[in-house]
């Protein structure tokens, strides 16, 4: 993309009211905008990167036989009534808004009871499972807070997964899998050596169930883990009866701050009982189908990220989601034609810098919006037939051949 082309633009300063480091240089960086509290808008740098993650967990995903669909965030209250979570008391966060013809409809908080009451349709028969279904969705909750910039917003992109199996043992092989998807994305998505997977109370129907916590000085959530980290409790579960169960004693114990990334449950038949989702097993018995649930915050992931990896100067986006590869500055008459002719080889990974200002304002842009690699062409590395690659993690620089560039990158 040639940044002369797009309507984005870097900003000196972010909204007076944007207090998030991640919302703060998000904003300035040409990414999101903000449309009130906890409600953004994604531009074309912020998409691309919303896409890249999307594409890693989507992958991983797939490689289990998960289905992808896309369900409606307009929601009817008949199967939230089933399972008594229509009340604003069971959810305390419901956007609810007035159908003119009568009656009331939901904006997703979360899509359990649509996706039970959907399965009800294809689901008859052991044949028919296991079922693994999946959608990216945007999800609208009334939070109270919602002073995180893009790490808890009133309308946010979810990955939200449901597994349906006729035993309990099934359940719990798909749930292993899931764990370790779980595991790769997040090494994919470069949070893999700060997140953890840490116990969190079950609830009625399974005794824990699991968080994913990124451990982040803003996170909003509290943890618990041991030396060498291999427990890590959220602070539901953090008491002695737990740890004894977990073969671990408190003293051993720290406590830091994280955010929650993403979250599983075997839900068994929370849902499936009261929305009478059954099948007819090998004996022509009717069975009712356990369930699993996975969620995975896609735009919290991105705003964890952008907190995690900047520094003083801005961005740092790991090269897997980085919405480009090299962000391309020539200077100088030859150095400008050698970047055009750069650019044209790789206009998908190259955001190319083609503005008419100083060199230094673009470095600084560039620094800004964290692209891994900053591509300089100019006269004077012309003259040793050569560019000079900045990379944006280490702030290291190297030249390299101008034919190699052409060819290998
Ligand atoms: P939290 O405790 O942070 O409110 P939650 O327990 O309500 O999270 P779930 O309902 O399980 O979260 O949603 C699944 C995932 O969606 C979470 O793990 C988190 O990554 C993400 N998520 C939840 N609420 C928000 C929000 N308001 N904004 C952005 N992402 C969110
Ligand atoms: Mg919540």
């Amino acid at each position: 993309m040639r940044l002369t082309k797009t309507f984005i633009k870097t900003l000196r300063d972010a909204p007076k009211d944007e207090t998030a480091t991640n919302g703060a240089l998000l904003t300035r960086a040409g990414y999101i905008h903000k449309e009130l509290a906890g409600v953004y808008d994604y531009l074309p740098l912020g998409l691309k990167v919303i896409e890249n993650i999307k594409s890693i967990i989507r992958e991983e995903l797939n490689a289990l036989g998960c289905e992808e669909v896309s369900m409606a965030a307009l929601q009817n209250p008949e199967p939230w009534e089933a399972t008594g979570r229509w009340l604003s008391e069971k959810i305390d966060i419901w956007f609810k808004t007035e159908v003119s013809s009568g009656g009331e409809l939901g904006l997703a908080p979360t899509h359990e009871e649509p996706m039970v009451n959907m399965l009800k349709t294809y689901i008859s028969s052991y044949k028919d499972l296991p079922l693994y279904v999946y959608q990216f969705q945007n999800k609208f909750r009334n939070e109270l807070r919602a002073k995180s910039g893009i790490l808890r917003g009133r309308e946010f992109l979810m990955k939200d997964l449901y597994s349906f199996h006729t035993s309990e043992e099934d359940l719990d092989r798909f749930y292993a899998e899931v764990e370790k998807a779980y595991g790769r994305i997040f090494a994919r998505l470069g949070i893999g050596d700060c997140t953890y997977e840490a116990f969190a109370s079950g609830g009625i129907f399974s005794k824990y169930s699991h968080e994913y916590q990124t451990f982040l000085p803003v996170g909003e959530d509290t943890v618990y883990y041991n030396n060498d980290r291999s427990v890590v409790l959220n602070k539901e579960v953090y008491n002695d009866e737990v740890l004894a169960d977990l073969g671990a004693s408190k003293e051993k114990f720290e406590e830091t701050t994280a955010a929650e990334v993403g979250n599983i449950f075997k839900l068994k038949f929370k849902y499936s009982e009261p929305l009478g989702l059954k099948y007819i097993d090998e004996s022509n018995e009717q069975k009712t189908v356990y369930m699993g649930c996975y969620g995975l915050g896609v735009s919290r992931v991105m705003g964890v990220i952008a907190e995690k990896f900047a520094d003083d100067k801005g961005l740092v986006w790991p090269d897997t989601i980085a919405p480009y590869k090299y962000y391309l500055v020539g200077i100088g008459e030859k150095g400008t034609d050698a970047a055009e002719k750069f650019y044209k080889t790789r206009e998908n990974e190259v955001l190319y810098d083609d503005r008419d200002k100083r060199p230094g304002e673009k470095f600084a842009d560039a620094e800004l919006m964290g692209i891994p690699l900053r591509v300089v062409i100019s006269d004077k590395t012309l003259a040793d037939d050569e560019a000079e690659i900045t990379e944006r993690k280490t702030g290291k620089s190297w030249r390299v051949k101008i034919d190699e560039l052409m060819q290998k990158f």
